[in-house]
């Protein structure tokens, strides 16, 4: 096989990347954008020592799972699934998870079919669009696909219709000087309250665009201008001032107020994320005289949750202002029988061995747990482990660890929290042997 060479082929699988597998002489290649069953002329566009990618140039046979796109751009990257059916999304990811975890954890775990969306668009509530002047023109939007252009987006489907409403304000408003000044502009919105950060080198010429903003949209109840001159692409910096209104929003988890600093996690689905916690109480099986940990706790919401099941549970989280929203949010909630402590999870742990702790929450960010991390924590000898994770392959890696360390995998819930992408959540249920 050789670039730019033509086939005609059937799709045989999709990867969890969002591609197609075909095979040709026996090897293995990735299509972008292809479904299962589908017949195609693809071009080669690049050969590997075992595999290589094509791209699709004629589509002869479409899948009935496809459909016309919901999004008119299709060059920013951010949904690989837009002209996927969403029904279908849904079985590819349980499909998916299924072989993932009895391939390379074990067999005889219980992976249960993935809970979709009631509401699969419209349900992001965070965004952070990039800001360029290029040519005397403002760009801002989403980032095109493996580069640093700027696709300017009218509307973005995935997002919610606030952020939308107040990004569209925002293309309209913000003038070419105030444009130099920035890099990044961050919004997140909750149910009820909305928060703009403008991200960038100099505040001083965006005072009157904040009262502007805060006159024309009531949920807006906090303006910040965060100074970031670092070289590097990390998008928030450590500084920030008040613009208008407060540092925080109030969201709302599993009945509990949450105050949220723009610099806390926060599941960006709030519908799906009440639906993930719920599900994980249910196979935590809670009792009334238990003592839990939540580690990786952020501003509480699952310590908070959980805590009118049990005796007494500890949060444990390294972002400071995560914590102070953790404790602020006991206090808004009359809840007594939590603490949050503000430290490195493994650390925690290790200060902790042999404290005979009966279930533990761990909801780690993306790359996962360190080997060190989870011999630390097994000491801590929890009856019963619930692992929440972002990345199925990180995951993976961290079960095999917890089985050689004594706890067995035994139920994998995936949760459909990324709908129209490629992400997907699980919960998985480990109990010890
Ligand atoms: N359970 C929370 C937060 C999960 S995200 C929720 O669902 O909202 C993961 C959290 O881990 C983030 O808040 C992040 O700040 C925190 N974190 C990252 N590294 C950490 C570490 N080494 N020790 C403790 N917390 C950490």
């Amino acid at each position: 096989m050789k670039k730019n060479e033509e086939y005609i082929v059937t799709c045989i699988d999709e990867n969890r990347m969002g591609s197609g597998i075909v095979k040709i002489e026996n090897q293995v290649v990735f299509v972008p954008d292809l479904l299962k069953d589908e017949v195609c002329k693809i071009k080669i566009v690049k050969v590997k020592k075992n595999y290589a990618f094509g791209i699709i140039l004629d589509l002869i046979q479409p899948s009935n799972y496809r459909i016309k796109p919901l999004c008119p751009y299709k060059t920013c990257g951010g949904c690989q699934y837009m002209n996927v059916d969403y029904v279908y999304q849904i079985e590819m990811k349980s499909r998916q998870m299924k072989e993932l975890f009895h391939r390379n954890v074990k067999e005889e775990i219980q992976v249960l079919h993935t809970i979709e969306s009631i509401n699969p668009l419209y349900y992001r509530n965070k965004a952070q669009f990039p800001v360029q002047v290029k040519d005397g023109q403002i760009l801002m939007g989403f980032y095109r696909k493996h580069s640093n252009d700027i696709v300017s987006c009218n509307e973005c489907k995935i997002q919610s219709k606030e952020i939308n409403n107040i990004y569209q304000w925002l293309q309209s408003h913000i003038s070419i000087q105030q444009a130099k000044e920035l890099r990044h502009i961050f919004i997140r919105a909750s149910k009820n309250e909305s928060q703009v950060v403008f991200i960038g080198r100099d505040d001083s010429k965006f005072q009157k665009l904040s009262n502007q903003l805060m006159d024309t949209f009531p949920k807006v109840t906090s303006i910040l201008f965060n100074f970031n001159n670092r070289k590097d692409n990390v998008i928030l910096g450590e500084e920030y001032k008040i613009l208008s209104g407060r540092d925080f929003i109030i969201e709302e988890c599993m009945g509990n107020k949450i105050q949220l600093h723009f610099k806390s996690f926060f599941q960006v689905n709030p519908i799906q994320m009440e639906i993930l916690y719920q599900k994980a109480i249910e196979l935590a099986n809670l009792k009334k005289d238990e003592r839990c940990i939540d580690l990786y706790s952020g501003t509480g919401t699952i310590a908070l949750a959980i805590s009118k099941y049990v005796k007494h549970v500890t949060g444990v989280e390294i972002v400071k202002e995560a914590v102070d929203n953790a404790n602020k949010n006991k206090e808004l909630n009359h809840i007594t029988n939590c603490d949050f402590i503000c430290q490195d999870a493994t650390e925690f742990a290790h200060e902790h061995k042999n404290d005979n702790i009966d279930v533990l929450f761990v909801d780690p960010p993306r790359k996962g747990m360190t080997k060190q991390g989870i011999e630390d924590i097994v000491t801590l000898k929890p009856n019963r482990i619930v692992y929440i994770s972002c990345n199925p392959d990180s995951l993976c890696r961290d079960l095999n660890v917890f089985d050689q360390n004594g706890y067995e995998c035994q139920i994998i819930q995936p949760v459909d929290m990324f709908c129209y992408t490629t992400g997907i959540e699980n919960i998985a249920l480990l109990v010890k042997k």
